[in-house]
C-alpha cells in the first residue's frame, strides 16, 4: 500500500483498518517462523505447554506421527517401534507452532477490533532478550516463541504490548496507562514473565 510522504502513522493505521477487511480477503495475514527446529525432549522429559506441566507417553506402532494432550500427558504417537529422537523433536516443534500460531491469530484479531489497528504480518522467532518487538512501519510485530510455554495471558498481554506500538511507538505515561487499562493484573503478568524469562 503506498501512502502520501507525510501521512502520520495515525493516518495510515485510520486508512489501513478502513481497508482491512479488504486486506485480509485478499492477502492472508503473512506469518513466518524463524527458528533451528530443536526442543529439549528426552525420555523422563516433562514439557510446559500453555502453563501447564506435562509428562511425556510414547505410543508405538500408530500409522503416523501425532500429538495429543491426555489429561497431564502429551501422547506422541510414533510409527513403528524405534525412538526416533531427532523425528520426536521436529514433529514436537511443528505441533507448538501450530498451536502457537493459532492462538496469536486468535489475540491478533480480538485486539485488532479493540485497539482499531491493523497487523499485516507476524514472526515467531526464538528470542534471547527480549518477549516481543513491533515495526510499526511495516504493520509487522515478532512474537517469541517460548510463550508457547507460558499461560495463554502472558501471550495476549505481549501481544497487546506489540499491537499497541502500532498507535503509540515508545513507551510513554499514554502507552502505559492503556496497558494498565486492558490488563489491571499487569504487575502479576510481569512476574511471571521474568520466571518465565528464565527458560529464554
Ligand atoms: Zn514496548
Amino acid at each position: 500500500m503506498t501512502v502520501p510522504h507525510r501521512t502520520s502513522i495515525m493516518e495510515i493505521q485510520r486508512i489501513l483498518q478502513r481497508k482491512k477487511s479488504w486486506i485480509l480477503d485478499n492477502h492472508k495475514r503473512m506469518h513466518s517462523i524463524r527458528m533451528p527446529p530443536t526442543l529439549a525432549c528426552t525420555a523422563g522429559n516433562t514439557f510446559n505447554l500453555w502453563g501447564s506441566v506435562y509428562q511425556f507417553r510414547f505410543i508405538h506402532g500408530r500409522d503416523r506421527y501425532s500429538i495429543e494432550v491426555d489429561d497431564q500427558y502429551l501422547v506422541v504417537n510414533i510409527p513403528g517401534y524405534e525412538l526416533n529422537w531427532g523425528r520426536v523433536n521436529l514433529i514436537l516443534h511443528r505441533w507448538c507452532l501450530n498451536q502457537l500460531i493459532n492462538a496469536i491469530e486468535y489475540f491478533i484479531d480480538l485486539w485488532s477490533a479493540i485497539l482499531g489497528v491493523v497487523v499485516l504480518s507476524y514472526q515467531v522467532r526464538k528470542m534471547k532478550r527480549r518477549w516481543g518487538t513491533c515495526y510499526w512501519s511495516r504493520g509487522r510485530i515478532i512474537i517469541n516463541y517460548r510463550l508457547v510455554h507460558g499461560r495463554k495471558e502472558l501471550l495476549e498481554y505481549v501481544i497487546v504490548h506489540e499491537m499497541l506500538h502500532l498507535i503509540e511507538h515508545s513507551h510513554t505515561n499514554i502507552f502505559y496507562t492503556r496497558m494498565r487499562e486492558f490488563f489491571p493484573n499487569w504487575m502479576e503478568l510481569e512476574a511471571d514473565l521474568a520466571i518465565l524469562s528464565r527458560c529464554l
